[in-house]
């Protein structure tokens, strides 16, 4: 139940992104019970491919953790991650990962490619999957109509 509350945080960071044009991608890390970083897209504004909900939270919770292993951490994302963050979740040792909606174009826990589920020689991410995932999955449609409608592309829209 505890997992709905802090995914419920990431949505908020996703509507943030889809506020400011962003993919509506967001993302919270828990440690003991306390949000230590929560962020969202920001690869439009900064032109910068590698800016993903997921990579701000890992960077941000080894700032405040003084550590770049985040043993202990659970991450929240509204999507499942890419390629990128998975294996950035790998490296900083992210103890839980839970994620939303998935990502079938990028997901890297099954949807596209499965980087998260082989066993790893160093570490292994205990992964939770499809919390609130209607309403993460409803944030990325409405992004997207919205995106078709602007660009005049009203044959795709379903
Ligand atoms: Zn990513």
């Amino acid at each position: 139940m505890s997992d709905e509350i802090w995914m419920r945080l990431a949505i908020t960071e996703a509507e943030k992104a889809s506020q400011a044009g962003e993919v509506p991608v967001g993302a919270v890390l828990v440690y003991q019970d306390k949000v230590i970083a929560s962020a969202h897209n920001l690869v439009e504004q900064n032109k910068d491919a590698s800016l993903h909900a997921e990579m701000l939270c890992l960077k941000e919770g080894a700032r405040i953790l003084e550590n770049w292993r985040l043993l202990d951490t659970t991450l929240y994302c509204t999507l499942e991650p890419c390629a990128m963050c998975a294996g950035a979740m790998l490296l900083a040792r992210v103890g839980t990962l839970v994620w939303g909606a998935p990502d079938l174009r990028h997901g890297a826990h099954g949807s596209w490619i499965n980087v998260l589920d082989p066993s790893h020689p160093t570490h292994k991410i205990q992964v939770r999957t499809g919390v609130l995932q209607e309403e993460c999955a409803e944030l990325m449609r409405q992004f997207f109509r919205k995106r078709r409608l602007m660009a005049g592309d009203c044959a795709k829209i379903i």
